[in-house]
């Protein structure tokens, strides 16, 4: 964890928000590499769950929404965690999951009364995870929903708006806007891509827990009888999805969610080997026809759908695919991040996939004094530049060191111009995991370097 955090901030992949204010907590901002990394992932989602399937559609709703919504969907009510405080040194926890790092199963679905009476019994054994003393204030359910003033100027702030909590519930209300506007029959599914804000108890781990974070959510509408059916194929899916990503298989698991809410019919999580062990990186939820029977509720208005063919008319149930981008970057570094030895010294690598890596090649002339060869390598520079991106041009240092530099973001391939190149037009092209080198004639180097 140590490792990957400070390679993220020395290499410009994460870095703190408001670092120099002093921070602040939960909130994360992504740096140059960061930022094409995590295109790069959410690319590669859109990809799968909108390019390659004829049923699936894409949507970008706001972010602000009517309020309603939010108390339709249960979220004013239900959407929250137990916190507990520490009455020696006042930092705050989230009640389930000092428990479970305890070996006790509890999770942020059971009620006030339930927590507090598994808490009260396994009093002894828990210790403040920051002072360590024994004194905690009562288990209190705390509503993660982050409010704001939006339209709003009054200034007593009774009536927020709330910045959304989840990128789904801008989904369910557009269903008819899509239905409506599209020629999709069920089943079909919106995808979603965006920023989510939930007041977390306590955003350690990293990008695990942000307070704002993004989501990549997809939401599918089938006939009831279809649920279960569908269910099992977007599970396999997205299992596939992540493997493509080059996830390692063993860092994998599957979990089932066994407290269900009331309404949902059967719910997993696919858990990541984070380094404080497995736990979630997305779910994938059966979640019957409660969405769209709520938000019917709620405006007054039939969500239903008109299945021609049969002459009948049924509230679509939805299964959903959902995963948070922090997680899955986060989860891809600790992936990727690889020692090994080379040249008697310890290196550092990043071993992404060529479709996902920041940058998909550098190009190098073997010395920068002369002439000939940074002007060489500047017309390659250029000529790759065209074509693939994006391409770095690095002359600074000796060449071990700005292999190193490239190996530590993850950069697949190294292009070198030497004194050959002036002879035969041929380049070294060194790949990243081996650290061999081939020479390549140049007008051959941009199909090589092609995903
Ligand atoms: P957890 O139990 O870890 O709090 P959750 O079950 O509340 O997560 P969901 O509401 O199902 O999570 O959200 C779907 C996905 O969004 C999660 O699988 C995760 O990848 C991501 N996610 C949720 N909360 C956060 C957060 N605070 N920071 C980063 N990603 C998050």
């Amino acid at each position: 964890m140590e490792k990957i955090v400070s390679l993220a901030k020395r290499r410009g992949f994460v870095y703190q928000s408001s670092e120099i204010y002093g921070g602040f907590a939960g909130v994360y901002d992504f740096g140059p590499m960061g930022v094409e990394l995590e295109r790069n992932l959410k690319e590669q989602w859109w990809k799968k769950m909108v390019y390659e399937r004829d049923d699936i559609v894409g949507l970008d709703s706001a972010i602000f929404m009517d309020p309603k919504i939010w108390e339709a969907s249960g979220h004013t009510k239900g959407f929250s965690d137990p916190l507990v405080e520490c009455r020696k040194c006042h930092k705050r926890f989230r009640a389930d999951k000092i428990l479970e790092e305890i070996g006790v199963p509890a999770d942020e679905k059971m009620s006030e009364d339930e927590i507090n009476k598994i808490f009260g019994e396994n009093k002894d054994k828990i210790k403040c995870p920051e002072c360590g003393k024994q004194n905690f204030t009562k288990v209190r359910k705390f509503n993660l929903l982050v409010k704001s003033n939006l339209g709003d100027f009054t200034n007593d702030n009774s009536k927020p708006v709330y910045l959304r909590g989840e990128t789904c519930q801008g989904i369910y209300v557009n269903f008819k806007n899509v239905l409506d506007s599209t020629r999709l029959k069920i089943p079909f599914g919106i995808a979603q891509i965006g920023k989510a804000f939930r007041n977390e108890i306590s955003p350690r781990q990293f990008l695990f827990r942000g307070r704002e974070f993004e989501q990549m959510e997809m939401q599918y509408f089938t006939r009831p009888e279809d649920e279960m059916k569908e269910f099992e194929k977007l599970r396999e899916y997205r299992w596939s999805a992540l493997l493509e990503l080059g996830i390692s298989e063993k860092n994998l698991s599957w979990k089932r969610h066994e407290n269900l809410v009331f309404y949902a019919k059967d719910a997993y999580d696919i858990e990541y080997n984070f380094p404080w062990g497995f736990d979630e990186l997305e779910g994938v939820h059966a979640r019957g026809d409660y969405d769209l029977t709520q938000h019917s509720k709620g405006c007054g208005k039939q969500l239903d759908y008109y299945d021609q063919e049969k002459n009948e008319k049924f509230i679509p149930h939805i299964i959903e695919s959902s995963g948070g981008v922090g997680r899955l970057f986060f989860a891809i570094m600790l992936d990727a991040y690889t020692e090994d030895e080379m040249s008697g010294e310890t290196r550092v690598f990043l071993k992404f996939r060529p479709e996902i890596a920041p940058i998909k090649a550098a190009v190098f002339p073997l010395l920068k004094n002369k002439p000939e060869l940074v002007a060489k390598a500047k017309e390659v520079y250029e000529m790759i530049k065209k074509e693939i991106h994006p391409v770095v041009f690095d002359d600074n240092g000796n060449i071990g060191k700005r292999y190193r530099r490239q190996d530590e973001v993850g950069t697949p391939y190294c292009v070198t111009i030497d004194f050959d190149t002036m002879e035969d037009d041929t380049a070294t092209l060194r790949n990243r995991d081996t650290g061999k080198q081939e020479r390549v004639n140049i007008k051959e180097i941009i199909s090589r370097l092609k995903i």
